[in-house]
């Protein structure tokens, strides 16, 4: 068996025969960690790779950084050191990041070896130890030596509270909840209520951390939590420094139902929601009003987000996209995003409404196309271009939403969408102008040519949607929706994704309220339940869907009611395989299926997974 590579990368070397420390004795060496040993070699432009040393990893005693304030005449000023047989290697990292990187994988590779108990944090020159002053170059070493897990079982400091939490290794920002003194010259002090970034929690007690000032060093895991989940600091809706007074005037100079931030609370590490509304409070409070909304965390380990209890999230992100669609014990649903600084000129509104409103002299409408569930949908000609112009039938939709939702519509754009071109809300009925495409909806598409579809071309199509849905799921935007009759086939066959995000805006009580038009049979057992959308539940819809394609266009549990499915669902039975459906297809199937909206897969993966069936 080859041996594992570990670490790879461009590091310096000292030259371990010259005495003096010219920058000349300095090298730039190409270092590579395998599972074996430490080697080093030359690499020149043009030239082959010339090997200059190698240490076996059992030869190796101790590998610890150097702490030293001598200059370092070299690029790399991040010294650590190996010590094999009689032999000091010390080796320059660019950063400490880097440094740390090495030490913890050399130490961890060499976590066996008999070790020294002993070492010499700082380096040897000019004839003596400059930690101890010794003169011997093989004097014991002056401090002690903790190889590779041994720092995690060094004591930990007292508990400073018992509600310590931290989750999953990918939420990187943690706030100290008490001061900590560095105890090593490893550690790095901690400063209560400040924040940190996580370089390594791998190590059961002792996490590496980098501070504001970039001084990297082990703290105690029990003396951080982890701040409110993951980064949100890049989020539109994040307001860092606004305080309640500045939020309340921000919101209410934009006077729009459901205008909302997030901002600091006054507490460290704790986030407020701040929401405008104009609706009467049941107490007679007046409006129109601000409304605050502490986001809460559950006691959990794994703490759950929280605004309303009930709608548990596992990060703030997930929180707002939640609310974004659904009130859900908010006052309002949040609607629009304000941030400080976004305030636009009334003109500046007016132009960006012209983008999408669609001036009626540049459409020309034909023949039907259809009928949906908003109205008829007729062909037509726009600016040159074929499109399709949704009509819609007066009471069927909640214009005022739909007209406020329009301008994120059109900017959710993807090649595997069906496309808003604008929208006519001049006249009634209010037109909505899409991209046409040719084939029509793909349940209808697959029903009409039963049996001449091929399997590869079932298969490009579940790609199409899901390339769609994971643009969509990146863009937090649920589509809520997702069946085959609504998506549509273009010319050239490709499928694209219609009508995201739409039902939002029905009227119509059937189709809301669980009653014979809400789509049951595409729906999750969470959206069946409790109204929770997510990108998970389109998930699941997206398994019924590729259901659909591989049926041919079959209608799912065919002689089934609602009520019938739901408790079949409940049962734990699935949709079985369709005779056409290759048995890897129907796995994917299920695990859209599963019961618990984290266990399934996100778009991304499966776009891949079905790109690697497709050989894509
Ligand atoms: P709704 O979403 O309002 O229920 P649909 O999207 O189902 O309406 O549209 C009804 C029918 O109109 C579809 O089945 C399809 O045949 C046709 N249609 C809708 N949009 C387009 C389009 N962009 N291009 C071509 N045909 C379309």
């Amino acid at each position: 068996m080859y041996p594992r590579v570990i670490l790879k990368g461009i590091l310096y070397k000292k030259s371990q025969q010259k005495r003096r420390t010219s920058p000349c004795n300095y090298k730039e060496r190409y270092f590579v960690l395998n599972t074996e040993d430490l080697t080093y070699s030359e690499r020149r432009p043009g030239k082959k790779p010339v090997l200059k040393g190698c240490i076996e990893l059992s030869r190796i005693k101790c590998v610890e950084t150097v702490r030293s304030d001598l200059p370092i005449p070299c690029e790399y000023k991040y010294p650590f050191q190996v010590v094999y047989d009689s032999y000091h290697l010390y080796v320059f990292a660019p950063d400490n990041d880097c440094r740390l990187k090495w030490v913890r994988a050399l130490k961890e590779e060499t976590k066996c070896n008999n070790l020294e108990k002993n070492y010499h944090p700082d380096f040897w020159g000019e004839g003596k130890w400059r930690c101890c002053n010794r003169t011997d170059k093989l004097a014991t070493g002056c401090s002690d030596y903790y190889p590779s897990g041994c720092a995690s079982k060094k004591p930990l400091p007292p508990t400073p509270n018992a509600e310590r939490r931290f989750s999953s290794q990918e939420l990187r920002i943690v706030v100290a909840m008490k001061n900590f003194i560095p105890q090593e010259f490893t550690d790095i002090a901690l400063h209560k209520d400040e924040e940190y970034t996580v370089i390594d929690c791998s190590e059961p007690n002792w996490w590496t951390v980098r501070d504001k000032h970039g001084h990297v060093g082990t703290v105690p895991c029990i003396y951080v939590k982890e701040k409110l989940s993951n980064n949100i600091e890049h989020f539109e809706w994040y307001n860092k420094n606004v305080t309640r007074t500045e939020a309340e005037e921000l919101l209410t100079a934009v006077d729009k139902e459901g205008a909302f931030m997030v901002r600091d609370s006054r507490h460290a590490g704790v986030y407020t929601v701040s929401v405008f509304t104009k609706a009467p409070g049941s107490n007679g409070e007046k409006y129109p009003r601000v409304k605050h909304y502490k986001i809460r965390e559950t006691e959990d380990e794994e703490p759950k987000y929280y605004l309303a209890e009930k709608y548990l999230f596992s990060s703030i992100p997930e929180l707002i996209t939640y609310h974004q669609h659904n009130a859900a014990g908010l006052i309002t649903r949040l609607r629009h995003c304000v941030s400080q600084g976004q305030g636009k000129s009334p003109r500046i509104e007016e132009l960006e409404s012209e983008e999408w409103e669609i001036d009626m002299e540049d459409l020309t409408l034909g023949e039907e196309l259809g009928s949906g569930q908003f109205g008829l949908v007729l062909q037509g000609l726009y600016r040159g271009e074929k499109v399709a112009v949704k009509t819609i039938r007066e009471g069927a939709m909640s214009e005022e939403e739909f007209k406020e939702e329009a301008r994120v519509m059109m900017k959710v754009s993807h090649p595997k969408l069906v496309r808003l071109y604008g929208v006519c809300t001049q006249q009634s009925p209010m037109y909505l102008v899409f991209e046409f495409l040719k084939n029509g909806c793909l349940a209808e598409y697959l029903r009409s040519r039963k049996g001449s579809v091929s399997q590869e071309t079932f298969l490009g199509m579940c790609l199409d949607v899901s390339e769609a849905m994971a643009y969509l799921e990146s863009s937090n935007f649920i589509h809520r929706d997702l069946a085959a009759r609504n998506c549509l086939v273009s010319e050239d066959l490709v499928v694209k994704v219609s009508d995201f995000g739409m039902t939002r805006f029905v009227l119509d009580d059937q189709y809301t309220s669980y009653t014979s038009k809400f789509p049951v049979k595409w729906s999750s057992p969470e959206v069946i339940r409790y109204n929770k959308f997510s990108s998970k539940s389109d998930v699941w819809s997206f398994g019924v869907l590729m259901w659909e394609v591989y049926s041919e266009g079959r209608l799912p549990y065919e002689c089934r009611t609602n009520g019938e499915v739901v408790e079949s669902l409940n049962a734990g039975l699935r949709l079985l395989k369709p005779r056409l459906c290759p048995e890897p297809v129907y796995q994917l199937m299920q695990w859209c299926w599963k019961e618990k909206p984290e266990d399934r897969p996100s778009f991304v993966l499966l776009f891949h997974e079905l790109a690697s069936l497709a050989d894509i």
